[in-house]
Order: structure tokens, then C-alpha cells, then sequence
């Protein structure tokens, strides 16, 4: 009961791994954070739907295109 360093020991990986955001898959280097350029494109997509429906426009104007002159 001496050297009981060793189990002390955790197995920490060199570099921290992320799971994919989109599938949950161990993420790739090249696609960091996801796993591939599919997932990523689907969060990006995802991404810049969420920014066209972002509820900030108040459009007091009203421009139905039809112009009065
Ligand atoms: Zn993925």
C-alpha cells in the first residue's frame, strides 16, 4: 500500500473531443466542430434560417411595393 499513484493516474486525452452538435459523432479536425461538411452546412443552414426569422424587423412601413405618385 505504497505507490498508489497509479490510480490516480486519469487517462486524459491529449486533445478534448467534441461530439458533433448535428449527430453526436466524435467531430473531425477538417469539420471542427462537427463531424463532416454535411453537418456543418445543416448548422449553418439552421443558422441562417434562424436569422430570417429572428423577430426584430418592425416594419412600421408600409411598402406593399405600391407606390403613390
Ligand atoms: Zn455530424
Amino acid at each position: 500500500m505504497t505507490d498508489n499513484k497509479n490510480s490516480m493516474a486519469n487517462v486524459t486525452p491529449l486533445r478534448p473531443t467534441r461530439p458533433c452538435p448535428e449527430c453526436k459523432r466524435p467531430s473531425q479536425r477538417e469539420h471542427y466542430p462537427f463531424c463532416s461538411s454535411r453537418c456543418r452546412n445543416v448548422d449553418l443552414n439552421r443558422w441562417l434560417t434562424g436569422a430570417y426569422v429572428l423577430p426584430a424587423v418592425e416594419s412600421s412601413e408600409d411598402s406593399d411595393g405600391e407606390e403613390d405618385m
